[in-house]
């Protein structure tokens, strides 16, 4: 069977993308191995309707949603490679499986990249957070730890003091905050730790203290740190697709990459990381689908 389109990643972004071309009389098929970066994550927040759900609470109400149209297949699966062919695409999976689609739609999302002290993965999502957008709320008015390991961190410290004054900054030993910055940061009571971080402490993922390889010690219980975010799958590259000069795939304000036939959507295309923008922009890039079909064939 040759699909109209075929959605590869089932995170808001494409699952809105499938709600929106499955509506549209369009034979689909998502693919999804469900491995949001969210999934350590017990609520989130921002997205109206449903604001703290649980990110696994929301994509089971996601597929009740797409199990009403008939026009959608789900394959909870893999997709290993994207083999373009004369005027569709071959999508194949991790179970050697080949499918056959038109049209393309992207939205496999990123994958967070933690800075390598001991013990980060134990507390990340649960007493310590990427983006205050997110989780700030939670952590109003708390003493907060922010572990700025990569650079370009000062605006992240400026702005997670929208939620607490109480901030230590630590650098695990590294020139993230420059002397400017640090004297900016001064003035407002928030000290910067240079000291170089032996391990983080706590139990059940709950933070309980930072503790430097000279023997000191923070006691924190939360707080955020800054990440790196690289692409979750390869077929930006694989198929050739023009970057937007961030890491993320360059698309018009409708979805459409700079190959014909192939759009993407949500956080691998540089989209503000929310879900309510990931969501939206999936709806975009089905919109565009649609309109691009109707074009051809009408
Ligand atoms: C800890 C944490 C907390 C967050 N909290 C919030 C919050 O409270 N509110 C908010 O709005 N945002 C939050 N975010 C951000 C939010 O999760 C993302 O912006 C959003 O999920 C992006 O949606 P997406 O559809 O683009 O990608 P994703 O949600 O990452 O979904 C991508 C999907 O594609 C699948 N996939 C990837 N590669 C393949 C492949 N090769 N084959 C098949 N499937 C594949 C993945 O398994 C995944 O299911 C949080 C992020 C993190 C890390």
């Amino acid at each position: 069977m040759l699909y109209d389109c075929a959605v590869i990643g089932g995170g808001p972004a494409g699952l809105n993308a499938s709600l929106v071309l499955g509506r549209g009389r369009k034979e689909i098929i998502l693919f999804d191995d469900d491995t949001p970066r969210n999934a350590i994550t017990q609520e989130s927040h921002n997205f109206i309707t449903r604001d703290g759900i649980h990110p696994a609470a929301f994509k089971k109400a996601a597929y009740e949603d797409l199990n009403k149209y008939p026009t959608v297949s789900v394959e909870r699966n893999q997709v290993v490679d994207i083999v373009p062919a004369a005027s569709y695409f071959q999508i194949q999976t991790g179970r050697g499986q080949v499918f056959d689609a038109q049209r393309i739609i992207l939205a496999t999302g990123l994958k967070d990249i933690l800075p390598e002290i001991e013990g980060i993965q134990q507390f990340y999502g649960t007493s310590l957070f990427g983006c205050p957008y997110c989780d700030g709320w939670e952590l109003k008015d708390l003493p907060l730890v922010y572990i700025a390991a990569y650079p370009h961190a000062f605006n992240s410290v400026k702005m997670v003091s929208n939620w607490s004054k109480d901030i230590v900054v630590c650098t695990n030993g590294k020139d993230s905050i420059s002397p400017e910055e640090k004297a900016i940061l001064a003035q407002k009571n928030i000290p910067v730790l240079e000291d170089e971080i032996l391990r983080l402490q706590g139990e059940g993922g709950q933070l309980k203290s930072i503790q430097f390889k000279n023997g000191k010690e923070l006691r924190r219980e939360a707080g955020f740190i800054s990440y790196k975010l690289q692409q979750a799958a390869p077929f930006a590259g694989r198929l050739g697709l023009e970057s937007n000069g961030a890491g993320g795939i360059r698309i018009d304000p409708y979805g459409r990459t700079s190959r014909k036939g192939v759009y993407a959507a949500g956080d691998n295309a540089g989209g503000l990381p929310q879900q309510i923008v990931a969501a939206a922009e999936g709806s975009k890039a089905a919109i565009s689908v649609l309109s691009d079909y109707v074009a051809e064939n009408f």
